[in-house]
């Protein structure tokens, strides 16, 4: 499990990412929604290219929907047993690896002003869906990123600790 908080974003990110991910971060008008994307996909290329022993920018990432086949849908990674989600909220983004495969699922959630029990219900609503639903995982309600977010995970994989990591420091810096 790796977060990293919203200001590690600079344009040098751009560089790790394939053209798909550079059209839809190009196409994404809010400034706060284009750096979470961003960040998100950097990191998760960065932590994939970590545990698959490649430049983050040599990482096959499939995004095509299963709906309609655009380039939004859940990040795969064909040809490997690593499955990852990805979740941005506020100023954090969040991506969980499983390296053995199996199912897993990660939320992010800035509280806001809502009372904080009603987002960790829709956190937990959103990381076993992205898991995949159903019976067998085990969530894991973890530290807060951020002040004011709440991150969740979900997972088959049913090991006592996840570890949390900062992965400022995995990121590519910026140059300028
Ligand atoms: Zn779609």
């Amino acid at each position: 499990m790796f977060t990293v908080g919203l200001t590690m974003a600079h344009v040098g990110l751009l560089d790790v990412l394939d053209h798909h991910e550079r059209q839809r971060a190009a196409s994404t008008v809010a400034e706060a929604d284009r750096a979470r994307f961003l960040l998100g996909a950097a990191l998760l290329r960065t932590v994939a290219g970590a545990m698959l022993d490649l430049p983050a920018e040599a990482v096959t990432v499939d995004r095509a929907c299963s709906h309609c086949g655009r380039w939004h849908g859940r990040p795969t990674l064909p040809g490997t047993s690593l499955e990852m989600s990805v979740s941005h909220s506020g100023t954090v983004v969040a991506v969980a690896a499983l390296p053995g495969g199996g199912r897993v699922g990660v939320d992010v959630e800035r509280t806001g002003d809502r009372p904080v029990p009603e987002v960790v219900a829709w956190t937990i609503a959103e990381a076993q869906f992205k898991a995949g639903g159903g019976p067998g995982l085990t969530l894991h309600r973890l530290p807060p990123p951020a002040p004011r977010h709440v991150l969740t995970l979900a997972t088959n994989q049913a090991s006592a600790t996840v570890e949390v990591v900062n992965a400022a420091t995995l990121l590519p810096p910026a140059t300028s």
